[in-house]
């Protein structure tokens, strides 16, 4: 540790100087001079504390600092060439590149079997077939989320427009975007891209990830 023994050699004559200066008061009478003397501790503790923080710190930031970034539980990252390998072209383009499909043309916008609609990327189960509606956009439409932590909202200001753009918590997917204009219970309208969605039936043979 550089300028480990001089920082010792000022803790150690700081804690000598306040022993003696404790002596001291204790000794006077009381009166202006124990006051004063008093007054002096008071200033000369806050910076020998520091120090002595200071030191004591060192060795268990020096720790964390070693210690591997915690990341988001249950966050998954891949890199681009690995997205590249398992999705198809269209589910990349939408959930890694913010691509949008055209309206009317992908797999769930027309589609109303019971079951949850989970993320292509990573298998978290994002919109539950009850909360769908009729939004006639052309793209499958939803009034909420399965749970307030799948989905992650983002402000999106491409386009000219001022958007909120919802993702996968998970996986970072890009999902669609949320509108204020859906309807009951919720008011909200969860506009997503069947390319970025894996439909699995409530009771079909795929296991449900939740
Ligand atoms: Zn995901």
């Amino acid at each position: 540790m550089l300028g480990g023994p001089l920082m010792y050699k000022i803790l150690v004559i700081g804690t000598l100087l306040i022993g003696s200066l404790s002596l001291l008061g204790n000794l006077l009478p009381a009166g202006r001079h124990h006051i004063r003397s008093r007054r002096m501790l008071g200033t000369l503790r806050a910076p020998v504390a520091l120090v002595a923080a200071l030191l004591a710190g060192e060795p268990s930031a020096e720790a964390a600092a070693e210690k591997k970034p915690a990341g988001k539980k249950g966050t998954v990252r891949k890199t681009d060439e690995q997205w590249k390998k398992e999705l198809t072209d269209d589910q990349y383009q939408v959930t890694r590149c913010s691509a949008t499909e055209r309206p009317f043309t992908g797999k769930y916008w027309d589609h109303h079997e019971e079951g949850t609609y989970h993320c292509v990327g990573c298998g978290m189960g994002l919109f539950d077939s009850e909360t769908k509606f009729e939004s006639g956009s052309g793209w499958p439409s939803y009034y909420q989320a399965v749970n307030s932590g799948a989905i992650t909202e983002i402000k999106d200001i491409s386009y000219g427009m001022v958007r909120t753009e919802v993702v996968c918590s998970r996986c970072e997917a890009h999902l669609g975007h949320l509108f204020p204009d859906g309807p009951k219970p919720t008011g909200m309208r969860y506009c997503i891209n069947s390319a970025s969605l894996d439909f699995q039936p409530k009771n079909g043979e795929k296991s449900v990830e939740k």
